[in-house]
This record gives C-alpha cells, structure tokens and sequence, in this order.
C-alpha cells in the first residue's frame, strides 16, 4: 500500500508542467517504447477485484493507444461509488473509474477512452516556455506552447467561455461545448470509436474540421482509426460515451496497429495510494 516508488518519472501535475513536449509524434514514441518501462506507468487501486471482462477492456484500450497518450498515467482505479456519481473522473495522472453507472463493456471501453483523453491532454501535452494564455488547469496557467492550446482556440476564450462565433453544431456533444478539455476528451474518444461519423461532421463544419484535423495529424499522426459504431447516431448527442459501438468487434479490427508489438503483455499491478491531486474533470 502507499504511494508509488518509480522516482523521478512521476512528479505529479507540478512536475509535468515543466516538462517540454515539443513536437508531437506519438508513432515515434511507440515505436521507441520498451515493455520493462511500461510495467511502472500504471498502477492499478482497486476496491473490488476486477473482472476478466474489466481487465480485457482496460487492457485493450491502452493497447490501440500510442504509448506516449498515457505516459503520464501513472494509477487507474476502478471503483464502485453510489450511483448518480461521474462515470469517470480523470485529471494528468490518475483516472478514476466509477463502475456503479456504467451499463456495458462498450461504455465503460467509451469512458475510459474519454478519460485517457484528459490524461493526454493534461498530462502530455503540456507547454513550458509559451506566454501565459486565457487557459488554466486549476492554478496552472496553459501556456502558448502546450499543443493543446491550438485545439482551445478552435472554439474557446477560455476554460469555459466559448468564441463569440461558437456554435452548438461546433462540438462533437453537448458536454463538449460545457469547457475546453471536455471538448478535447470527448473529440479524442469521438476520434478513435466513431472516425466515420466525426468525418462526416467534420465535413459540414469547419470548427469540427479543424478539431479533426489537429486530432489526426498532431495526435495521431495520422493514424486514422477503425470504426466502433453500431449506429445509428441521434440527432442530437450529449455524451458521446453512451454512443452505441462494439468493442470487440472493433478491437479486432485493430489488430495491425503499429502498437500491437509494442503492448502485447500489459502487466497490471494492484495497489492502493492517497494521491488524489485535483480528479476534476
Ligand atoms: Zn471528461
């Protein structure tokens, strides 16, 4: 039980800001990635055992990632609070899993890559050197040369203050348009489980467009991904976590990622630790 005991790579939220990201070519660090050093990044706390089911999902979600997405990760718990509690609850380390409300394997696959969004966002793609923006995650100002900040701009004045040209149809879902790294977390898992239909967006709209386009060529260098959908998409979607997809299938259909070498044999620890900073969003 306690804290981790990997040193100098976890520094915390503090430590990450300080940490310059530059270019973002999350291929190039998968294709460097080294099993041994991937059995220290993440750390599972659990309050009940997981299912197979569970491990499967967690285990294959992070398997169709480039590693650097979640090279912040360093604990992934997996709870069962009261209902009408968050589903998840992230921030640039630690993601938190409340499985009470969490109706299928395709939607917790949904939260968990919603989550992974902020890990990356938060945690990765960070600045150091940049001028001070309109952005802050907590008490840390987002700085001109965090990545992140061309995909605020494309909607944003700030944390939750859209453009004055903001629309609606702008955001992937409604809880996108609620703040900036809701609309990243939700356009990053829109990206990976329903390409088609954010294509299709992406045509119509030239906010969306621009979001597609970061996530494709800065992200995921561009990597474009099968799609999960089951379909059919409603007219108007506020979640898109609860949108309708099948992981399996769509895991299957990854199989020829340029990862798959790379994260065969995740190993998954089981540990417990106090630190909580700032699981907000
Ligand atoms: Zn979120």
């Amino acid at each position: 039980m306690g804290m981790l005991s990997q040193s100098s790579r976890f520094l915390g939220w503090a430590g990450m800001v300080a940490v310059s990201c530059g270019t973002l070519s999350p291929w190039a660090a998968a294709i460097a990635y080294d099993a041994p050093v991937r059995e220290t990044l993440i750390e599972l706390a659990l309050e009940t055992p997981l299912t197979s089911m569970e491990t499967q999902v967690i285990r294959q979600a992070l398997r169709i990632l480039p590693p650097a997405h979640y090279q912040s990760l360093r604990q992934l718990e997996v709870r069962d609070e009261p209902t009408m509690q968050p589903r998840g609850r992230a921030n640039s380390s630690t993601i938190i899993l409340n499985n009470t409300d969490i109706a299928s394997e395709d939607e917790l696959f949904s939260v968990l890559l919603h989550e992974l969004g902020h890990i990356l966002d938060l945690g990765y793609l960070t600045g150091s050197s940049g001028e001070i923006t309109a952005f802050a995650y907590g008490s840390q100002p987002v700085r001109s040369d965090d990545p992140s900040y061309d995909y605020y701009r494309i909607s944003w004045a700030g944390n939750t203050t859209q453009l004055p040209t903001a629309r609606p149809a702008d955001f992937v879902s409604g809880y996108a348009a609620s703040m900036t790294f809701e609309d990243f977390a939700e356009s990053y898992h829109m990206y990976i489980t329903h390409q088609g239909r954010f294509v299709s967006l992406a045509a119509q709209n030239p906010a969306l467009a621009a979001k597609y386009t970061f996530l494709r060529d800065r992200v995921f260098d561009g990597y474009q991904y099968a799609d999960a959908s089951t379909g059919p998409y409603p007219d108007a979607v506020y979640d898109t976590t609860l949108l309708s997809l099948d992981w399996k299938r769509f895991i299957q259909r990854q199989q020829s990622l340029p990862t798959e070498r790379a994260l065969t044999a995740v190993p998954l620890h089981i540990t417990m630790s106090e630190d909580d900073d700032n699981p907000s969003v």
